[in-house]
């Protein structure tokens, strides 16, 4: 039995009620979406829909919502128990497997958390979304977990997630609020695309999912009172002593807030697009292999 009082208290029986009515999907159950996913069942948010292929190894048990109990289960089922524990009364559809064979369960979901972190796996979920016109909301952590980043991706209004991180990771960025020009030095991605991640503690992967899962709820409790109203789209969280901004240090905790702004070039989103009937991903990913390798 689940005791829904106190966050009823807190939201208020409407709010509560919106949130019980939207569909949350979580691509990506492990260290990071496992617990977006998990602590998003905690708010009142009773609907989920969970894809993963992978199976809770030992290895991830330190690192991992679940625990040794749901070894060799998997990722999703594991994070689907503990849901249905917190409430009883959760929706939870699962699928194991790739996201790129199973868009259309896009349709079904008021607003996506990119849990994976491969960068292939977020390019083919940003054109989807495109199409489909859903919010998605990115996190990144980067090497050994010494910071990371979330962004809000909506669709045609601001970047999508191709030119957002074509301009962040190669530091071309105007922090806000002021819009000053600063450069960034940060995080880079690795020649093969991914973020140059090393394994970091689970405490500090966590701090980066919770505020994605956060800005999850913020969306989810747009038109509320109990609605935040953010900054900018993006937000850079230090765990470390970072230097985000060029001659600056963020100290351990504290975060930066930027801006980024849509790219009118941009090989997926740009206004070019609309005249461009074939979208061209390798492309894409190519032209950003070969910035790296400059
Ligand atoms: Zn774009």
């Amino acid at each position: 039995m689940t005791d829904w009082d106190r966050i009823e208290r807190l939201l208020g029986h409407d709010t509560l009620n919106q949130l019980a009515q939207k569909t949350v999907g979580v691509v990506g159950v492990g260290s990071g979406g496992g617990y977006v996913a998990l602590a998003l069942s905690m708010t009142g948010i009773r609907r989920f829909i969970l894809v993963d292929d992978d199976v809770l190894d030992v290895q991830n048990i330190v690192r991992h919502v679940a625990d040794s109990r749901a070894i060799g289960q998997p990722k999703v089922q594991a994070v689907k128990d503990l849901i249905l524990q917190r409430n009883p009364n959760a929706s939870v559809q699962t699928v194991q497997g790739r996201i790129e064979d199973h868009l259309e369960l896009l349709d079904e979901m008021d607003v996506l958390v990119v849990g994976v972190d491969t960068e292939g796996a977020k390019f083919s979920l940003n054109e989807a979304c495109l199409e489909r016109d859903l919010v998605a909301v990115y996190a990144g952590v980067y090497e050994r977990g010494e910071g990371g980043d979330v962004v809000i991706i909506r669709p045609y209004n601001g970047p999508c997630y191709a030119c957002w991180a074509n301009s962040l990771r190669e530091g071309h960025i105007s922090p806000a609020p002021d819009g000053s020009d600063e450069e960034m030095d940060y995080g880079q991605r690795r020649p093969d695309g991914t973020l140059a991640g090393e394994p970091g503690l689970w405490l500090d992967v966590v701090r980066v999912a919770n505020t994605q899962a956060n800005m999850v709820l913020n969306i989810l409790l747009e038109g509320t009172k109990a609605e935040r109203q953010l900054p900018a789209n993006t937000v850079i969280l230090a765990n470390q002593a970072l230097e985000i901004l060029e001659g600056h240090i963020t100290p351990p905790f504290s975060a930066e807030w930027v801006n980024i702004v849509r790219d009118s070039h941009c090989l997926v989103c740009g206004d070019l697009q609309s005249q461009q009937s074939e979208l061209s991903l390798d492309k894409l990913l190519k032209d950003q292999k070969g910035k790296h390798h400059e």
